[in-house]
């Protein structure tokens, strides 16, 4: 029996097929460009993979290629829809409606419905996939995994803005926060390799990609996170600004006469480390640029380090302390330079990276020194496997 994960996003919807026993991934792939004439499909494993141009007028079409795929006699992986357990689905935005994950309903599905002005790229799409399976594959339960949820345990005094209140209650205006899924599974990886019950510990997760954010996880609940009302917030990004003197958009609009969406892109598009370096949004290009003398990628990565710190920094006072510090996704896992920056000149606070550990590669491991009061770890993220864990919870 196999469980399909399914993360759909604007314009992209990506899956693994995943052996319920062993939680190994027996397949997986990728539509991109869906609702354009280029769209295709991606899929296999490694040296299997295989790229099929096809067209995708949605998400709908990109659910029966997927299954289609997995059932094709010469690649597919099974025989049967029916060998297709349950389906997870990864939903970017629960508003203030789910704190866990869901077996999905009519109730949950209007929900999610309800949601959609706060996340309007995201959540249709998701939809139009847990309708799609709905028909496609009847038989098999549907469980929602919302980005959301585990920032729901924030409190008041973290999520609140200092707006009017009405704002909140009438519009909906606060923090939710995002990457909840990788925030929770690597917090839950790291008291697993401490051997110590989460319950006890309160470890500061970063996940920084192309999107960042650093979250603090006090006894295993998220109590403050970086990422706001939407993902523009926080720590600066590979091409978004995050947290910025509101003030300066509206001078922006005032002074340039910029519209609401020409503003909404340059903050989204290009901001972060590409608007600073000027080179790209990808920091191992603005690395190799740094390395060679460019000053504004220089600039852009010494910036980058900083705004990281800083959160860090907020989060220790907010828990009173800090147990263990925990880099994830495409820079927190292979990005030692940034670590390294993070973590210049805070060994009065008993924060001591090892540098050689640091620059070494690898899975999930220790950074820190052996004499480091504060563990500091690498955890390679996961989000498909806390979903099939989930799925595996609420279906048994
Ligand atoms: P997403 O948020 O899109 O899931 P990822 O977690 O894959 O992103 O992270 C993508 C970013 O990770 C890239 O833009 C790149 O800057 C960074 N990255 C990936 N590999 C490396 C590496 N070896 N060294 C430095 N940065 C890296």
């Amino acid at each position: 029996m196999f469980i399909l994960v399914i993360n759909a996003g604007s314009s992209s919807l990506k899956y693994q097929l995943v052996d319920r026993d062993t939680q190994e991934v027996v397949d997986k792939g990728l539509c991109e460009k869906i609702g354009l004439e280029d769209s295709f499909l991606k899929h296999g494993l490694d040296d299997n993979e295989v790229v099929v141009t096809l067209p995708l007028k949605d998400h709908y079409d990109a659910i029966q290629a997927v299954l289609d795929g997995l059932l094709d006699p010469e690649r597919g992986v099974i025989a049967s829809l029916e060998e297709i357990g349950a389906v997870g689905h990864r939903v970017v935005h629960g508003g203030e409606y789910f704190n866990e994950s869901v077996i999905i309903n009519d109730e949950v599905i209007a929900r999610i419905r309800e949601c959609i002005p706060l996340a309007p790229l995201h959540n249709p799409p998701s939809l139009t996939g847990i309708e799609a399976c709905t028909k496609l594959i009847p038989a098999s339960p549907q469980v929602a995994v919302f980005d959301t949820a585990f920032h729901q345990t924030l409190p008041p005094k973290a999520y609140m803005y200092p707006l009017p209140y009405d704002l909140y209650e009438e519009q909906h205006i606060r923090k939710y926060g995002f990457h909840g899924t990788s925030h929770r599974y690597v917090a839950q990886r790291t008291a697993a390799i401490l051997e110590r019950p989460l319950a006890e510990l309160k470890i500061i997760t970063c996940h920084l990609g192309n999107g960042c954010s650093i979250s603090a996880v006090d006894k295993g609940h998220s109590v403050d996170t970086s990422m706001g009302f939407t993902p523009l917030d926080g720590v600066m990004m590979g091409t978004r600004c995050g947290t910025i003197d509101p003030a300066i958009v509206i001078y922006l609009i005032k002074a340039l006469g910029l519209t609401p969406d020409e503003a909404e892109d340059l903050m989204n598009r290009q901001s972060g480390l590409l608007g600073i370096s000027g080179v790209s949004n990808d920091l191992r290009d603005i690395r190799a640029a740094a390395e060679s003398g460019h000053e504004r990628a220089l600039l852009a990565y010494e910036m980058y380090a900083n705004s990281v710190k800083r959160f860090i920094g907020q989060y220790v006072f907010a828990m009173a302390g800090v147990d263990a510090i925990v880099f994830t996704a495409g820079v927190g896992e292979n990005d030692d330079r940034t670590r390294r920056q993070v973590f210049e000149g805070l060994e009065p606070l008993g924060i001591l990276l090892d540098e050689e550990k640091n620059r070494k590669r690898g899975g999930e491991r220790f950074i820190s020194a052996e004499d480091s009061r504060v563990k500091i770890l690498v955890v390679p993220t996961n989000e498909e496997l806390m979903i099939v864990q989930d799925v595996l919870e609420l279906i048994g």
